[in-house]
């Protein structure tokens, strides 16, 4: 399989894609990052690194993931297709570049990756594989989502992760970023930092992109070789962006092919804090150490940001993504919280299958789009991921 990234999302020597992303400032963090860096692109030039990834991806993982034509979604208009990364071991695409995290840490000789999590999910994913190679892992959490995410913190200790739990500020994903990066800053010698999306300075954009990229290369030859063609469009929901970067490498030269991203709309772009459509809304600047697109309050300092889906609930968005959209190559849409409900009310009841309430952000845009095209239009979706972690908030929250 075909593998790498597109030239037009490649960062340069600055770690600069377009006038997005960049570099770290931090003097003991720029050293440390560097290593990460050469390291990965060192690794990715090495044929036993390729095979052990790829021999994981199809024994470990479950790779490829098949794509799957949703005949009762689309009986109103447009043929809706898809990409199923929730059948992936751990139930998302995370665990895709988790391992290629986990295997870099590992070649660097490092014992242990440490990271923070929101809902848990990425930490889960990084827990995963390191149990898998033998690393310690070590996850910073907020105790608010602590308290909120509690299975996740099971399967996490199961796994054998030490779960830092954060008890200053808002106490959730922006204070557990600044604890994970301080537990690192003190241990740069035995450890790697993995951040769990597409965001962040330098190498991590490139790098998690890189890992993801499977995604979409599988599914570009997994849909011509079914339809013998490709999708009219290929549609993602949109955090941090790994899940969209992954699916839009593989169509970046294929100019018919319309990219979507969808964004969380919450509860209205007209309310500020209850939403998180960082393109849609978002203004330049500079978050936690590189250029994007970001939900600014009047001071300039991110914005409190909402989503029902918690793994889209980040005020930034990937500096790729940020170039894709100032080119005008991908679009960027939104779904709200009413819209989303129902798209994972109508794949769990159509089709049998309990998207996550990430991915149903994905897959209400799809509805939406493929009720004003004709039949022949043919729309790819991602689905990122599987929707157990969400189905008790869903039964109180549409009084089931
Ligand atoms: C974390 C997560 C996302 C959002 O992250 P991206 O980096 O934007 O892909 C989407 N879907 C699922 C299932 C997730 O767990």
């Amino acid at each position: 399989m075909a593998y790498g990234l597109h030239p037009f999302i490649t960062p340069d020597a600055d770690g600069a894609i377009g006038e997005f992303g960049g570099k770290i400032d931090h003097p003991a963090l720029k050293t440390a990052l560097q290593e990460i860096e050469d390291g990965f692109h060192a690794m990715i030039q090495d044929p036993s690194f390729i095979d052990e990834f790829k021999l994981l991806r199809e024994t470990y993982v479950g790779r490829p993931s098949p794509i799957y034509h949703a005949r009762h979604l689309s009986a109103g208009g447009a043929q809706i297709y898809l990409k199923r990364e929730d059948l992936n071991h751990t139930g998302s695409h995370k665990i895709n570049h988790c391992i290629g995290e986990v295997l870099l840490a590992k070649k660097l000789g490092k014992k242990k990756v440490i990271a923070e999590t929101g809902a848990g999910q990425h930490g889960v994913a990084l827990a995963t594989a390191a149990a898998l190679l033998g690393l310690e892992c070590e996850i910073h959490m907020g105790e608010v989502d602590i308290a909120k995410e509690h299975p996740n913190v099971s399967r996490m200790k199961i796994l054998g992760a030490k779960v830092v739990p954060v008890s200053f500020g808002a106490k959730t994903l922006k204070e557990a970023v600044d604890s994970a990066f301080e537990a690192y800053l003190g241990d740069v010698q035995n450890s790697m930092f993995a951040i769990g999306s597409v965001v962040g300075p330098a190498p991590y954009p490139e790098m998690v992109a890189y890992f993801q990229s499977v995604v979409g290369h599988e599914a570009r030859a997994q849909f011509q070789a079914a339809y013998g063609c490709l999708p009219d469009e290929v549609v993602a929901c949109v955090g941090g962006g790994s899940n969209a970067m992954g699916m839009f490498n593989a169509f970046l030269d294929d100019q018919d092919v319309r990219l979507v991203a969808v964004e969380p709309a919450g509860e209205g772009l007209d309310k500020p804090g209850r939403h998180a459509a960082s393109m849609t809304l978002g203004k330049k600047g500079s978050l936690h150490g590189y250029r994007c697109y970001y939900l600014q309050d009047e001071n300039g300092e991110p914005a409190e940001v909402y989503s029902i889906a918690s793994g889209l609930d980040y005020p930034g968005v990937g500096p790729q993504h940020c170039h894709l959209h100032d080119s005008g190559r991908a679009h960027y849409e939104s779904a709200d919280d009413v819209q989303t409900l129902d798209a994972f009310m109508r794949l769990s009841r159509e089709e049998g299958i309990i998207p996550a309430l990430e991915s149903a952000h994905a897959v209400a845009y799809a509805l939406r789009r493929a009720a004003t095209q004709p039949k022949e239009h043919r729309i790819l979706v991602n689905l990122s991921g599987r929707g157990d972690k969400d189905i008790d908030f869903v039964i109180a929250k549409l009084g089931l």
